[in-house]
């Protein structure tokens, strides 16, 4: 079995970041918001009472010393297919676009959840990183992979706001990914 390095983003892939923001907007202002109502990668603002992006993030940045980044749950089976990973030997190196702001809360839910990574990258960039196998779930990075990093296996972990790319792999749970990453460190 060959070492993996595996790009791993956090925020609808590991964190559930649609279920954090929304319960805390609920349990705010009295709203009644559910996670399916997200099906789109852009526009969450206009689910809520915020006129535009930057009044939406400037909310979700601070709640009463935190942010929503420091509160997110993860998802199911997602924290124990990391340690699985890490046990078979491969590199789980996090790969996380985040504002400035989300930066410390970042690194402080990373330790709080026990991510078995010794490699976090907060960066705009991912491609930049060199990996053998990327897992994001959004349409621009997953796009910027494919053009950037094309010899890679590129993996899209499918979320209702997503959808299918020509030429990216489709994980639809974490089971499927540590399934295809044992494949694919056998065949190297
Ligand atoms: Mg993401």
């Amino acid at each position: 079995m060959t070492s993996l390095r595996l790009g791993i983003d956090l925020d609808g892939v590991v964190a559930d970041f649609v279920a954090g923001w929304i319960s805390r907007y609920n349990q705010e202002f009295e709203a009644d918001l559910t996670p399916s109502s997200v099906t789109t990668w852009d526009g969450l603002h206009t689910l809520t009472h915020f006129r535009n992006k930057d009044e939406f993030w400037r909310w979700a940045s601070d709640h009463g010393g935190g942010s929503v980044f420091r509160h997110l749950e993860t998802y199911d089976g997602a924290t124990q297919a990391l340690h699985e990973l890490a046990m078979q030997g491969h590199q789980v190196v996090i790969l996380t676009l985040k504002p400035d702001w989300a930066v410390h809360d970042t690194f402080a839910w990373i330790g709080d959840h026990r991510i078995p990574t010794r490699e976090v990258h907060i960066i705009s960039e991912k491609w930049q990183v060199p990996c053998d196998i990327y897992l994001d779930d959004s349409p621009d990075q997953l796009a910027r992979y494919l053009e950037h990093r094309p010899d890679r296996l590129i993996c899209r972990f499918v979320r209702p706001w997503n959808d299918p790319i020509e030429g990216v792999l489709d994980v639809q749970s974490w089971a499927d990914f540590v399934e295809l990453t044992t494949t694919r460190s056998r065949a190297h």
